[in-house]
């Protein structure tokens, strides 16, 4: 789609992008079964989630977000020069929901799946949030394609809720920087006011459609990773390693070392063990609740037989 976009010599990219990515947007709500009215594209979706800070936060309306979840909120915020609360998960990664009702945010950033636990909450868990909430809530499905569900339908039956979603985990394509959106018309006009005129050019336009419209390809490739993933946990479980039920492209983990041990310095040394064999996973030294975990990203078979031979050999240490 992108070549075919670029012509035999490039020339359209001489002419301007649709400035609402016109094509885009339709194949957002096609994929979603809404109407048009209710699609947003954006350049990433990181870039979705600054223009709602942008439209809906200022220095007397404040954001909110669980914690832990997506790092980039609170620097989106402090942007803005917005206040921030961080509200915990109870003890368990259970929903606080009081907490989140009494908050006085303006908008509240809901993580689902959830970074970086990997944890998916069921479409009640969704309502009930949305319902209690005086708040904007985004609901941040960027893992949601690899969960068995999506919120995206509810944005018809509330005007305070906006779902994001990216084309950059469940369709492999973070390099093309291609972000969607759905929410009421209501919301959508707001975010149409603050985002750049031409915020997608034409080929991650043209990328976007092409990937939204197969479905096959991307359900096969998407069976694939959950496959994967299943194998780790069944792994996870051989070892007796903790682990969050993942409905993410992720797996955040426990490990324990030979003596049984667990903490923040077995899970560094399990971390250099795999970076000295050029595997890189995430550990969070900064997060006293996960700081004895780390998080792994699945990848092919391959790779996590290698991911997983390594884990065994550094447990015999
Ligand atoms: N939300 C979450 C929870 C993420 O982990 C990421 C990726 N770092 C994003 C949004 C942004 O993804 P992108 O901008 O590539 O669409």
């Amino acid at each position: 789609a992108i070549i075919e976009q670029l012509g035999a010599d490039g020339a359209p990219l001489r002419l301007y992008p649709s400035p609402e990515s016109a094509k885009l947007r339709e194949a957002v709500a096609e994929y979603f079964g809404l109407g048009r009215e209710y699609a947003f594209a954006a350049n990433g979706s990181d870039d979705i989630l600054n223009l709602a800070i942008r439209a809906f936060s200022d220095t007397s309306k404040s954001v909110a977000a669980l914690q832990p979840s997506y790092s980039l909120y609170p620097v989106l915020a402090k942007i803005q020069d917005a206040s921030f609360t961080q509200i915990p998960f109870n003890a368990d990664m259970s929903i606080p929901y009081e907490k989140i009702f009494a908050s006085s945010a303006n908008i509240f950033f809901f993580t689902n799946p959830n970074a970086p636990t990997g944890i998916g909450f069921p479409e009640a868990a969704v309502r009930k949030i949305v319902e209690g909430s005086n708040a904007i809530v985004l609901v941040d499905e960027a893992y949601a394609p690899f969960s068995d569900w999506s919120a995206a339908g509810l944005v018809k039956e509330y005007d305070n809720l906006i779902v994001t979603g990216t084309s950059s985990k469940g369709w492999g394509l973070a390099g093309m920087r291609i972000g969607w959106g759905v929410a009421s018309p209501k919301i959508i006009e707001v975010l149409d006011r603050v985002r750049d005129s031409y915020n997608l050019d034409r080929l991650a336009q043209a990328a976007g459609v092409a990937a939204l419209k197969d479905r096959a390809y991307y359900g096969r490739m998407r069976a694939l990773v959950v496959e994967q993933r299943r194998l780790f946990e069944e792994f996870l479980d051989e070892m007796g390693w903790r682990y969050f039920k993942s409905s993410a492209n992720f797996v955040l983990f426990e490990p324990a070392n030979a003596r049984g041990e667990r903490g923040a310095n077995v899970a560094k040394s399990l971390f250099e063990f795999l970076k000295g064999m050029k595997i890189l996973p995430r550990y969070f030294p900064n997060e006293k609740r996960i700081e004895s975990y780390l998080r792994l990203t699945i990848g092919t078979a391959e790779q996590m037989a290698a991911v997983m031979d390594a884990a065994r050999k550094w447990a015999q240490l």
